[in-house]
């Protein structure tokens, strides 16, 4: 069995956005020489997510209406976690979007569905931040 392991870094320039890491997860999988197995990408910080959907810029600005419908931004005071910071709508959009993927690796490529593409989501950026990737298999 083969196990590869790698952090992808990310500096997103503002508060949230969605970022398209499919290539650089397919770069990984070409790197690791894996043709079957498994791929998990998991966000490694609690206020940003990894995920699967369409990469649609629609449903981006709805995902982003949603979010901010269900966990506002503002006012800061509303959130209990906001008594020494200001990230409490971050970690309820992170939980909502989720932590990590798992994909399919058959014949040397991602075994996806129609249209899916993986996302990292941030939702408390303008720093550095990572993504773990972790390929298992043969
Ligand atoms: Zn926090």
């Amino acid at each position: 069995m083969k196990i590869f392991r790698k952090e992808l870094w990310f500096n997103v320039p503002s508060r949230r956005g969605f970022i398209n890491i499919t290539p650089q997860i397919e770069e990984c999988l070409k790197e690791s020489g894996i043709r079957e197995g498994l791929i998990l990408v998991n966000a490694m910080h609690i206020t940003a997510s990894v995920f699967i959907n369409d990469d649609e810029s629609g449903l981006h600005q709805d995902f982003e209406v949603w979010l901010e419908k269900l966990a506002p931004h503002a006012p800061e005071a509303q959130y209990r976690h906001n008594v020494c910071e200001d990230n409490a709508d971050a970690h309820l959009k992170r939980q909502v979007m989720g932590r990590e993927v798992v994909v399919a690796v058959t014949n040397g490529k991602l075994d996806f569905g129609p249209w899916e593409q993986i996302f990292y989501g941030e939702f408390d950026g303008r720093r550095k931040k990572r993504a773990l990737v972790k390929i298992i298999g043969e």
